[in-house]
C-alpha cells in the first residue's frame, strides 16, 4: 500500500521543529530515521497530515560523555551510537542491545530518538532506557522538562511526550564503580526481527566479588519495557551464585504480564523471561568479573 496523503516540511532547527508542532498537532509527525513511521504511514496505521522531517538539525545529532552520564541526541543514528567506542567502555549495555536491532541498513537510518519515541513494548533501546533509568529530555515551544524512562514509557506504542514536544536528547546514566558489567540476551524469530523477549542486566561488583549494584529488565513481556528495581536490590551484597541470579530471574518472570500473539504463548514467553533474565544476569556477572580479574 501507499501512505496517505500528506504535507511535509523540514525543520532546520528544534525550534523550529517545535513551533510546528504547536501550529499542526495532532495532525503533525515528525520523521528521524523513517524506519518505523515509514512503514506504519504504507500500511496505512497512521495518517498523519504533516510530516516534519528533523533530520537536517545538526544539534539533535551527538555524543557527550559527561561524568555521570553520556548524552545522545534524538536524531543520532543507532549506528553511531553503536560504533562509538568511548561511549561503549561507559555505556556498554547500548551497543550491546544495538547489535539486536533489526539490521545495518535500519541502523544506519534508525535513530536513538525515534527508537524510544515508538516505544515498541519488543525494542531494545527502550529496554535499555528503563534498565538505567535514563531520562529524556522532551522541548516544546514552552520550554523543556525531563521525564526518567519509567514515566517516559506510557503503554504499548505510547509514551508521557505531549503532541507539541519533540525528544531532544537522553541522558544514559553511568555506573562509577569500576568493576560494571552488563548483557543483553534476546530471543526472536530471526535475527533482525523484534524480540520476542529480550533482557538486558547490568551489574557492579565490590573488590570482594559480591554485587554491589544490580539493574535488569524485560521487554516484550507487557505494556511497556519493565525493570524490576526491588528484585535487583536483593541482589546486593550477595555472591551472585547460578541459584541467586536464577531466583531473581523466576520472581522477574512471576511478576511480568505477556500476551499472546503468532509467535509465542503467554506460557511460553513467561519461561523465556526467566531464562533470559538469568541469562543477562550471568553474562552481566561474568563481564564484571573478567573486568575486576578477582578470584572466586
Ligand atoms: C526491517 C526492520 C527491522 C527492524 N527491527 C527492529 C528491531 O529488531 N528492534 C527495534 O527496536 N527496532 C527495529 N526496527 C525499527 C527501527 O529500530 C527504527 O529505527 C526505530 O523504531 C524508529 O527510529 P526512527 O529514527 O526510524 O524513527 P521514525 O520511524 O522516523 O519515527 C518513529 C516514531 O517516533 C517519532 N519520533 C521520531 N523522532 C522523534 C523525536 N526526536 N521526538 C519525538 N518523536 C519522535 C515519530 O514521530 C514516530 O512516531 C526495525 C525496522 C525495520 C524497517
Amino acid at each position: 500500500m501507499k501512505a496517505a496523503p500528506f504535507e511535509y516540511t523540514r525543520a532546520a532547527s528544534v525550534g523550529e521543529a517545535c513551533e510546528l508542532l504547536r501550529r499542526h498537532g495532532d495532525a503533525a509527525k515528525l520523521v528521524a530515521g523513517g524506519q518505523s513511521l515509514v512503514p506504519m504511514m504504507a500500511m496505512r496505521l497512521v495518517r498523519p497530515a504533516w510530516l516534519i522531517d528533523i533530520n537536517e538539525i545538526a544539534a539533535l545529532k551527538f555524543v557527550s560523555l559527561e561524568k555521570d552520564a553520556a548524552r545522545t541526541g534524538a536524531c543520532t543514528r543507532q549506528c553511531a551510537v553503536e560504533r562509538d567506542q568511548a561511549l561503549a567502555a561507559r555505556v556498554p549495555l547500548l551497543a550491546q542491545a544495538l547489535a539486536w536491532v533489526g539490521h545495518v541498513q535500519t541502523r544506519n537510518r534508525g535513530t536513538v530518538g525515534g527508537s524510544l519515541a515508538h516505544a515498541d513494548p519488543c525494542a531494545e533501546l527502550p529496554l535499555v532506557a528503563q534498565v538505567l533509568g535514563a531520562r529524556m529530555l522532551l522541548r516544546s515551544g514552552s520550554g523543556a522538562r525531563t521525564l526518567a524512562a519509567e514515566k517516559f514509557f506510557a503503554g504499548p506504542m505510547a509514551t508521557a511526550a505531549r503532541p507539541e514536544e519533540c525528544l531532544e536528547e537522553i541522558h544514559w546514566p553511568i555506573w562509577p564503580e569500576k568493576r560494571t558489567g552488563s548483557a543483553f540476551a534476546e530471543i526472536s524469530v530471526r535475527h533482525g526481527d523484534f524480540a520476542m523477549v529480550a533482557a538486558a542486566a547490568q551489574v557492579a561488583l565490590d573488590d570482594k566479588g559480591r554485587c554491589a549494584r544490580a539493574a535488569f529488565g524485560l521487554g516484550g513481556v507487557g505494556g511497556t519495557p519493565l525493570a524490576f528495581p526491588k528484585i535487583a536490590a536483593r541482589l546486593v551484597g550477595t555472591k551472585l551464585d547460578e541459584a541467586t541470579m536464577q531466583e531473581a530471574a523466576n520472581a522477574a518472570s512471576a511478576e511480568c504480564e505477556p500476551g499472546s500473539d503468532l509467535h509465542a504463548s503467554a506460557e511460553y514467553r513467561r519461561h523465556l523471561a526467566g531464562v533470559l533474565a538469568a541469562r543477562a544476569l550471568r553474562g552481566a556477572y561474568e563481564n564484571a568479573h573478567e573486568k575486576a580479574k578477582i578470584s572466586v
